[in-house]
């Protein structure tokens, strides 16, 4: 039978270096380096399975609207995109953080409503929603860490890994809303249609998963 067209959406940036051995492991490794190209779209050594590299918060939709098959995307991009149309079969442990609520270090809690910056805005409203508070959400696109600073917020809503940036810029992390680690998605039409061809794939990104979590 001839094989599908398989096409997987890749986040650029930090993801993409831990993702690629990933991939290698189940033997799909991309035709030229990545990283020293300006291309969006990478034949890879298999010739019905192609690579795009995107932003990391549009593989979700891509994914979702058929655009491509399958993605690799932070659970924090998947949680802000909300998961329609999408299967998450696979925690690849890759790019962990947390996603906390972050401000001044040493600020006191806000009485009644508060102003929190984030670019994670739907995650942030559920997150407050659910703690039954009252807040605003202030969209912005990167520099969390200036907002509270700046009195354009009272607190953030950011990935943290060392703690180094809030640190650095005189912040404190307050509280933990999520784990964040690399997922594999697969779009809904896709599992079904390709399913022959994805599974397989499934089963050795698994493996190499586990290897890896075996050597720690
Ligand atoms: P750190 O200073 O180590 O706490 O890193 C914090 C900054 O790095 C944040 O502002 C994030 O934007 C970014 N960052 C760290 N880890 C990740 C990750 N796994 N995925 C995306 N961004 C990250």
């Amino acid at each position: 039978m001839k094989k599908q067209q398989l096409t997987i959406a890749l986040s650029k940036g930090r993801i993409l270096e831990e993702t690629l051995p990933l991939l290698e492991a189940a033997d799909i490794v991309p035709a030229e380096n990545i990283f020293k190209s300006r291309k969006l779209i990478f034949d890879t050594n298999h010739d019905n399975i192609k690579f795009v590299v995107i932003r990391a918060t549009d593989v979700p939709t891509y994914v979702e609207y058929g655009g491509a098959d399958m993605g690799i995307a932070g659970k924090d991009v998947l949680m802000e995109h909300g998961g329609a149309g999408l299967y998450e079969p696979l925690d690849l442990e890759i790019s962990k953080c947390k996603l906390m609520v972050a401000g001044m270090k040493g600020a006191e809690a806000v009485e009644g409503r508060m102003r929190i910056a984030t670019k994670f805005v739907n995650v942030a409203r559920q997150y407050f929603a659910k703690q039954g508070r009252q807040v605003d959400i202030v969209k912005l696109y990167g520099a969390m860490e200036l907002a509270p600073i700046m009195g354009l917020a009272d607190r953030i809503v950011d990935i943290v890994d060392t703690g180094n940036t809030l640190r650095a810029n005189g912040l404190e992390p307050m509280d933990h809303i999520a784990d964040i680690s690399s997922r594999l998605v697969v779009g809904q039409p896709a599992m079904k249609m390709k399913h022959r061809q994805i599974q397989p794939i499934l089963d050795m990104m698994e493996q190499a998963v586990k290897a890896r979590r075996d050597q720690e």
